[in-house]
């Protein structure tokens, strides 16, 4: 580690630092303004010149690497003046009035500092780009000051390069690449240009307050866990910025940084409600809760605790989900909770978990930029968990080399060297023909093989009949190609791979993610840094939800009954119900054959979410009591809500989510939560001391529920409040002093010394084509919207994707005479609904893809009732459809 002199004071700096970075570690600041830590260097505006003894000229020391022995001088009155004329001709045509307006920005500070008064000649139009069009950012380039940290961060970080140089000189101009206006560039709103901007040129255009105040916290979307800083005034969201931190790296994606509002939107409910006569009435809490409570226990005494059934929330915090299932096992009586997981990475959950012993991703994000080879498999991570999909992309353009699994061309198959587009449905085909290459070409990792996993033979005899000519027509993808993948990921490694529900939404989910694990385990790619199988988790904590046991078969920490009854039980102070019991699918069909009478969800859509709606309002309609505790009326409440508990949003109250990689982070209240809402905890708990005798319910926050958590759990021992405030170690973190598991499996299993190979036959989905459904529906996730839309619905991102769309290829459409723009008739066995048409190069012949964010098309009504075959999970991913025009 080198010593430098500076100012005359001796310090010691990290190897590798740039001058800069030594000097912000010794606290000595330097003033920049083309500089950004997560920016490769730029040296371009010389502000943080300083004297370098032995150096003829001052050198900029954002690209000055700190060796041993420099003698540095940061503040001479040369170094002053020289970064006064430097500042002045940068600032030669800006105008007064900015400076005026918003003297924090970093400008406009520095200018004020060393008294420069600008408002000279403000350039006209003709050459600056001002543009008012996008909803969320805003653009004046008379206040462009050429740092072109924009066009920089948007190339470095975000991958979009949607920011580019124009023309040369005094003409020198930044513009959209692509189009005349943001809107038309391709921008993908992250946020990050405005983030470094330090000149207002490019700007919020809603966060127009300063905040009052600043809370550290985790993001409400999706499962990558980014942590950001919400900036509150007058108990109102008025900006949220990145926070640089392990997971996102001072970065976001437009659902974090812009989708708030639904915090505040018009129609959230404040206030407790009961449905008498088919009308929603308000009430107290007491009334509510005593109502509630004295309808559980009538139907528990009436039909025993297993006619009940609760649903955690992957919008909840673990304290929360983990109150669920105790309040299901200890107050009520029964095993019958479960979560959202349930419908999209339980099959990840269980394979992973049979086969190494852990239910979870064996890798963390950082390992993306260890990986030589990254696989993604039914995953489209730029839309539906962007910040890890820049980070796929910014390693692709440094080297890795990347294999894309995906019926569609989603953006990350630009960047793949493979693209094995399957037909829905034949993951176990395809991945099946991977592994019978890697073993017939000898491209296992025999050390490995004999060390750590058995039934290679069983397994090298059954693979063969999968060898990839024989199956290459079914699944849809050349022979070739799945060789030619097969050897790149087996040989160019260490290979990651990422899957989303594309592999799990499947009559075989859990079978597909096995056939991921037997390629990592054929080939050695497992318990070392960038590689694994990662689950890339849908929602903020549906990892954390089901792994606080909302899940009938675990218990918290995802200990199986084995492992973890005797702890819990000793905790609780009583013993486990002995029953076995129901899953959300199985609770549902127990709903529509009379066996289950009552069911309590949070934070969750039922209805509208799940598959096949039809059915599932059918079974719905059946029960005597339905609550729903959430921030609105959502479609299930609307419908067959007997009871409202109106709960605080994630801004309202504490807590911990854990997020895809296994890191346990912590929410922060910023807000008090409006009307009479109430943190999902409070409302929990005063229920269970009503439902039960009260006893294990005495919490006064949720630090105490995680500290019961911890006695609990012991893979989570390790995680107290106190340390989370520090850092967010991966779990297993067994105590205070343990620095946490970014990578599982390295010596061993969890639980068992070797795993085996699965041999797993494909198995054909009983939804085909046929005459009266010729075409194939995929649905998924978008970039603006989240799942059911609950929350981004209600925010402007129906500004950037006002509604679902039909995806369709340009040959179906061009056969059916359609035309993109125009509404369609979708219509499945299952059901009919209506969606705007949209002619795209990502889905090929006899395919097609909506989203299912939009209460208002219900794209659920088409789905099947087809499940997987070992946890229930809804196929989600193919449906045999035909399209009418209206
Ligand atoms: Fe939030 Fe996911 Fe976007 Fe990060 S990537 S800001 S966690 S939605």
């Amino acid at each position: 580690m080198p010593r430098l002199t500076i100012d005359g004071r001796e310090v010691v700096c990290a190897d590798g630092q740039t001058l800069l970075a030594a000097l912000e570690a010794a606290g000595v600041g330097v003033p920049h303004l083309c500089h950004d830590a997560r920016l490769q260097s730029y040296g371009s505006c010389r502000l943080c010149v300083v004297e370098v003894e032995g150096h003829a000229r001052p050198v900029a020391s954002c690209a000055e690497p700190a060796v041993e022995g420099m003698v540095v001088h940061t503040h001479t009155p040369a170094l002053e003046r020289l970064r006064r004329t430097n500042l002045q001709l940068l600032a030669v045509d800006y105008p007064a009035a900015a400076v005026e307006a918003e003297p924090q920005l970093p400008l406009h500070r520095l200018l004020t500092g060393y008294g420069i008064e600008v408002g000279g000649s403000v350039p006209t139009g003709a050459t600056r780009f001002v543009d008012d069009t996008h909803p969320y950012l805003g653009v004046d380039m008379t206040r462009c000051i050429h740092c072109d940290r924009c066009v920089r961060i948007c190339d470095e970080v975000q991958g979009q390069s949607v920011w580019q140089i124009w023309g040369r000189g005094p003409q020198t101009r930044i513009a959209p690449r692509v189009g005349q206006t943001l809107i038309e560039s391709g921008c993908v709103a992250c946020g990050a240009c405005v983030d470094t901007c330090p000149s207002g040129a490019l700007h919020d255009k809603r966060s127009v307050e300063n905040a009052e105040r600043w809370t550290r916290t985790t993001c409400v979307y999706c499962g990558v866990g980014c942590q950001m800083d919400v900036g509150t005034r007058d108990n109102r969201i008025v900006q949220i910025r990145p926070a640089d931190a392990p997971v996102n790296r001072g970065h976001l994606c437009v659902k974090g940084r812009y989708a708030w509002e639904f915090v505040t939107a018009p129609d959230r409910v404040t206030t407790p409600m009961i449905r008498r006569e088919g009308e929603w009435q308000p009430v107290s809490w007491d009334e509510a809760l005593d109502f509630t409570a004295a309808q559980l226990r009538a139907i528990r005494d009436r039909a025993g605790p297993d006619a009940i059934g609760l649903l955690g929330s992957a919008r909840a915090t673990n304290e929360e989900n983990y109150l669920m299932q105790k309040l299901a096992r200890v107050a009520l009586g029964t095993h019958n909770v479960d979560t959202c997981a349930r419908v999209c990475h339980t099959p990840s959950a269980k394979a992973l978990k049979d086969m190494l012993g852990t239910g979870a991703a064996t890798n963390h994000f950082d390992d993306i930029e260890q990986a030589a080879t990254i696989l993604l498999c039914g995953c489209n991570p730029t839309e539906c968990h962007p910040v890890v999909g820049a980070r796929i992309k910014q390693a692709v353009r440094r080297g890795a080399r990347l294999i894309v699994i995906d019926p569609r061309r989603i953006e990350l198959a630009d960047y793949a060297e493979l693209h094995l587009a399957l037909t829905p449905g034949t993951n176990v085909l395809l991945l099946n023909a991977l592994a019978a290459t890697i073993v017939e070409e000898g491209l296992v990792d025999a050390a490995y093989l004999s060390a750590r996993v058995d039934d290679f033979d069983a397994f090298s005899a059954f693979i063969r009949d999968y060898a990839p000519e024989r199956v290459a027509q079914r699944c849809g993808v050349g022979a070739g190609q799945i060789r030619a993948a097969a050897r790149l990921y087996a040989s160019h490694g260490p290979a990651m791979c990422f899957h989303g529900l594309g592999t799990t939404e499947h009559l075989q989910g859990a079978e597909g993610v096995m056939c991921l694990i037997n390629l990592a385990l054929l080939t050695g790619n497992l318990g070392r840094p960038g590689a694994g199988i990662n689950p890339l988790r849908g929602q903020n904590n549906v990892q954390g939800g089901a792994h606080m046991g909302c899940d009938p078969a675990t218990l918290p920490g995802g200990q199986s009954f084995q492992q973890g009854a005797p702890r819990c039980e000793a905790v609780w102070g009583r013993p486990l119900p002995a029953r076995r019991g129901l899953n959300l699918m199985e609770m549902i069909d127990a709903a529509a054959d009379g066996r289950l009478h009552a069911l309590w969800a949070f934070g969750y859509d039922i209805y509208l979410t799940l598959a096949n709606a039809q059915a599932t309002a059918a079974a719905l309609d059946k029960l005597d009591l339905l609550i729903v505790q959430d921030l609105y009326l959502n479609e299930t409440a609307k419908a067959f809500g007997t009871v409202f508990l109106p709960a605080a949003s994630w801004i309202e109250r504490d807590g911990t989510f854990m997020n895809s990689d296994r890191r346990v982070q912590r929410i922060r209240k910023a807000l008090d939560a409006p009307g009479q809402a109430r943190p999902d905890w409070w409302i929990l708990r005063e229920l269970a001391r009503r439902v039960g005798d009260g006893t294990g319910f005495d919490f006064a926050s949720p630090q105490a529920i995680w500290d019961e958590v911890r006695a609990v759990w012991p893979g989570g021992a390790g995680l107290s409040y106190a340390r989370l405030e520090r850092e967010n170690p991966h779990w297993p973190c067994p105590d205070e002093q343990h620095p946490g598991t970014p990578v599982l499996h390295i010596d061993r299993f969890a639980g068992f010394e070797r795993a085996a190979l699965r041999r797993i036959d494909h198995v054909p989905s009983p939804e085909q084509c046929d005459a009266d459904f010729p075409l194939l529906l995929n649905t998924g996730r978008t970039l603006y919207h989240f799942n059911a839309g609950t929350m981004s619905a209600r925010t402007p991102q129906t500004a950037l994707q006002p509604t679902d769309v039909l995806d369709i290829g340009e040959e179906d459409a061009q056969r059916m005479g359609l035309v993109d723009g125009q509404t369609v008739r979708v219509i499945s066995r299952h059901g009919a609904v209506e969606l705007p048409l949209r002619v795209s190069a990502t889905v090929k012949p006899g395919e097609l893809f909506a989203s299912f964010h939009d209460a208002r098309r219900f794209v659920n009504r088409l789905t099947s009732p087809v499940r997987d075959r070992l946890v229930g999970t809804p196929e989600y991913k193919r449906t045999a459809v035909r399209v009418e025009k209206i």
